[in-house]
């Protein structure tokens, strides 16, 4: 797989974790079987997230980011078993994601996609 794309789904579970961080819900669950985090878990999350960032592409980052905003935690998705997108089910055209060069985007959304 591609080095950029697997940057962009680490990047993503790192936000989908620090996501997680900031949920009171999680919080409350932590509390009630009286599980606490490392006080430095966050830290390492940034810090792991500051390194993938200073790696990608200015524009892939920016475009990652915009979309992060509309789609939330599914911004870098699988194409799913028949060719579809496995953010917005559009087909895929075939020639697309197998096809050299670097990161693709779902002709529909937008969002960057990968095959498993
Ligand atoms: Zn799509």
């Amino acid at each position: 797989m591609n080095d950029v794309l697997v940057s962009l789904i680490k990047l993503q579970q790192i936000d989908i974790a620090l996501d997680e961080l900031e949920s009171e819900d999680l919080k409350s669950a932590y509390n009630k079987i009286g599980f606490k985090l490392k006080e430095n878990y966050r830290d390492l999350l940034e810090q792991e997230r500051k390194s993938i960032i200073a790696k990608l592409d200015k524009h892939l980052l920016e475009q990652y980011e915009i979309m992060r905003k509309k789609y939330k935690n599914s911004v870098v998705v699988p194409v799913l078993n028949k060719g579809f997108c496995g953010g917005c089910f559009a087909s895929i055209p075939s020639g697309l994601v197998s096809g050299r060069g670097g990161v693709k985007t779902c002709p529909n959304c937008g969002r960057f996609i990968y095959y498993r």
